[in-house]
């Protein structure tokens, strides 16, 4: 792939140089079956350094997990080569099946079946708690 051009897909830009590959794992981008490029500490003059991720494939991505990892972060969804869409994305206000609990005694660990649910407890600090037994993500 060329990873300045790409004819329909999705650009996530500005992410925090470092946490590329967090939002790769997060968003599962490994089981994709499109090409995936993670340009990591892109010189940028807004933020110094950044990383990238480009996507070659136009697929639904969960926008919560960005605004989680990394609320600066951009995406850009591109069309026939062209911009369509560039947004950024606000932290969710709940995160759902994202992460676990680390919690042992947490209800989640004995119930599997139970979905992982995190609150944005403050929005300052960045803190999510579980739903189920308020330990901090
Ligand atoms: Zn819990």
């Amino acid at each position: 792939m060329n990873i300045d051009s790409i004819q329909n897909g999705v650009v996530i830009d500005h992410i925090t140089a470092g946490r590329g590959m967090r939002l790769y794992e997060l968003l599962d981008l490994g089981s994709l079956d499109a090409s995936v490029a993670i340009i990591k500490n892109v010189v940028s003059r807004k933020m110094g350094k950044k990383d990238i991720i480009k996507i070659d494939a136009a697929i639904p991505l969960n926008l919560d997990v960005i605004g989680y990892v990394d609320p600066g972060a951009t995406v850009n969804l591109i069309r026939d080569g062209k911009l369509v869409e560039k947004r950024s994305i606000p932290m969710p206000e709940r995160l759902i099946g994202v992460i676990r609990c680390k919690n042992p005694r947490c209800i989640t660990s004995t119930e599997q079946e139970l979905e992982q649910v995190f609150k944005l407890t403050d929005r300052e600090k960045k803190i999510y708690r579980c739903v189920y037994c308020e330990t901090k993500a």
